[in-house]
């Protein structure tokens, strides 16, 4: 096996290990892949239980007094800090433990609820909805998820309160996009007491004002000579803790503190062992997990701020005695900024609700909202700061912090290219195995019970690649919108069979025909958000005969753009200049020189 082979084998046997543990449900993007549309994950549109309702709405009451009184986003900005006395607020209003168990002085909210908090947050300040991403939805989650009652109860109830603050620190100079990749040492001492910690972690948020980080860090598999990896509490107490950065200066969410930090010889007890030893990676994916939940919330938030500085700027700015939003082009783009934050709202809603729903595997739907709701942003923040024309360039109007805030979006938890590549091969697993199946029996047809596996896999397949899916809306004006859908997930099931049968394993390599896949995967779970939101919409209308609101218009603007969207990555995948592009950058890359 040459190295190349070796280091593949590696990441299936990692990935195998990660994400498929057993038997699970058929979660909604899985279904898609397969040409099903599974609805129950995705209508009736989800809605937060009365009860739990009046509790959200208070607390956002809280928080829009506290945030419009004390939240200066400008000054945070400007300072690159975010005050004492905001943390401390957010802490009383209940956001820094907000979907901690009561028992450990949280306040139980569902990952819905947390989300529309997160939204709020988001709309005003990016470096503050960072900040509590870090703390809450990565720095406690490990804890959280993995920790036992004792610990529960050690930790908790500082960290729900604000009292204490977290960090979640996995990345490494060697270990960024290659999480797996993890260098950091922890040695358990002979009498198996503690782990003795060593190496250094970079780029980590909160890690200098954190009082407890989860760390990641390699640990030997007993019996044999290799190591996996385990998730750590440490504190920064402890000795041989060495802050090498507290903050890093950087272009945007400055208000957040981004550390280097390097443990020595760092000795850290074996109850602060998170999960099971040798499953960090693990911890840390299902972690972020959460974390790409709220980012969707807060790119959200940050949306619909720019929609309305949008339509602000167009109906008082004057050109050619007209106010802008008079213009086409104007128009066109305060509709898309509509468009995608509608879609944006309903896809962090319904993905939300799959982790509050028990869904046991939404890696894929995570990723798909992360790397959606961030690359919209970008684009929703491109078009408003061009409304602005000249006055978005200079620094008393919010948009070029905006700009600088959003940037590191399409690049934290997950580089979007890494998502998307990871989106097109989980995704394409399960017919692939099918696939495979087919073809080891064709190729060694006296299998023991081959012939029978092989004829159910082929069923499955061709089953899937016969039948429209049948997309169950209520309104009877949806109908068209869900025939369309309905035949796209069709046309994308024939398109991902045609590849996986055309190039085989290679297409665990071919980046381009993956991006195109992942897109269409992507839009088609975007549209089924929508769908189901504006189904849910209509439904309420009618019941109380209102007409229709410049929601629902922007809805009906998303699905026909995204349908188009889809179609095109769908064409792409037989109509494209790969081959050049692929030659072209071949050959620049031999010659750097020139
Ligand atoms: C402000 C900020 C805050 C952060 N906070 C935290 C934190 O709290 N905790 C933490 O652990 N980490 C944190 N990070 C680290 C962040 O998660 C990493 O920066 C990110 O995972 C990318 O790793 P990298 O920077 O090493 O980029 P690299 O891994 O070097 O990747 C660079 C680029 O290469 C491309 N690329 C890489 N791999 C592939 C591939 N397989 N296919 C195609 N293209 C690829 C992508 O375009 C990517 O953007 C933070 C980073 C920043 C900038």
């Amino acid at each position: 096996m040459n190295k190349l082979d070796a280091q593949r084998q590696k990441e299936i046997q990692q990935a195998e290990e990660l994400l498929f543990a057993g038997p699970q449900a058929l979660g909604f993007a899985k279904g898609l892949f397969q040409g099903h549309f599974v609805a129950d994950w995705v209508m009736p549109y989800p809605r937060i239980p009365s009860t739990q309702q009046v509790e959200l709405d208070e607390t956002l009451k809280n928080l829009r007094q506290f945030l419009d009184e004390h939240l200066d986003a400008a000054e945070i900005d400007r300072k690159a800090d975010i005050p004492r006395s905001v943390i401390d607020g957010l802490g009383r209003v209940g956001v820094l433990g907000l979907t901690a168990p009561k028992e450990y002085g949280g306040r139980g909210f569902s990952q819905m609820a947390n989300c529309k908090i997160l939204e709020e947050i988001g709309r005003r300040c990016a470096s503050t909805s960072v900040f509590v991403n870090a703390h809450h939805s990565i720095g406690i989650r490990a804890l959280l998820l993995f920790g036992t009652h004792e610990q529960n109860q050690q930790w908790l109830p500082k960290l729900s309160t604000g009292e204490q603050l977290g960090a979640f620190a996995l990345t490494e100079k060697e270990a960024g996009s290659d999480a797996a990749n993890v260098q950091m040492q922890a040695r358990p001492s002979e009498d198996g007491s503690h782990f003795v910690l060593n190496g250094e972690k970079r780029y980590i948020t909160n890690a200098a004002i954190a009082d407890v980080l989860t760390v990641m860090a390699r640990t030997p598999v007993p019996g044999s000579d290799k190591t996996s990896v385990t998730a750590f509490l440490v504190t920064p107490d402890m000795p041989g803790f060495e802050m090498l950065e507290a903050r890093m200066p950087k272009m945007g969410i400055r208000g957040t503190a981004t550390g280097r930090f390097a443990l020595r010889d760092v000795k850290v007890p074996k109850e602060n062992v998170l999960g099971a030893p040798g499953k960090g990676l693990k911890v840390a994916l299902t972690v972020l997990d959460f974390g790409r939940t709220t980012f969707g919330a807060c790119c959200t938030g940050a949306a619909k701020t720019c929609l309305r500085l949008a339509i602000e700027h167009a109906n008082t700015r004057k050109q050619f005695n007209k106010t802008l939003g008079n213009f086409h082009l104007v128009q066109k783009k305060i509709a898309r900024i509509a468009a995608d934050a509608y879609a944006m709202e309903a896809m962090t809603t319904i993905t939300a609700s799959l982790i509050d729903r028990g869904l046991e595997d939404y890696m894929l739907e995570t990723a798909m909202l992360k790397v959606f709701t961030t690359e919209r942003l970008w684009e929703c923040i491109n078009d408003v700061f061009q409304i602005y024309g000249g006055s978005a360039y200079f620094v008393d109007c919010p948009l070029e912090r905006m700009m600088r805030d959003a940037r590191i979006n399409q690049i934290g938890e997950g580089a979007n290219e890494v998502l998307t590549s990871f989106v097109a091969l989980v995704g394409m697993r399960g017919p692939g195995m099918e696939f495979k199946e087919i073809y080891d029996t064709m190729v060694k047809p006296t299998r023991e019970r081959g012939f029978a596996k092989a004829w159910t896999a082929g069923k499955h397949r061709l089953g899937a690649t016969v039948r429209v899916p049948e997309i169950p809306v209520r309104s009877a004006e949806l109908r068209w919108f869900a025939n369309q859908l309905g035949r796209l997930i069709w046309r994308f099931n024939v398109a991902v069979n045609r590849a996986l049968i055309t190039y085989r394993e290679p297409i665990l390599d071919m980046q381009l025909v993956q991006e195109r896949i992942a897109n269409a995967a992507m839009d088609l779970f975007a549209s089924t958000c929508v769908l189901s939101r504006y189904d849910a919409e209509l439904q309420s209308a009618q019941r109380n005969g209102s007409s229709l609101s410049p929601d629902q218009l922007a809805a009906d603007l998303f699905l026909r753009q995204s349908f188009r969207r889809i179609r095109h990555f769908l064409a792409g995948l037989t109509d494209n200049e790969d081959k050049s592009v692929l030659a072209t950058a071949k050959s620049v890359l031999a010659k750097p020189e020139s």
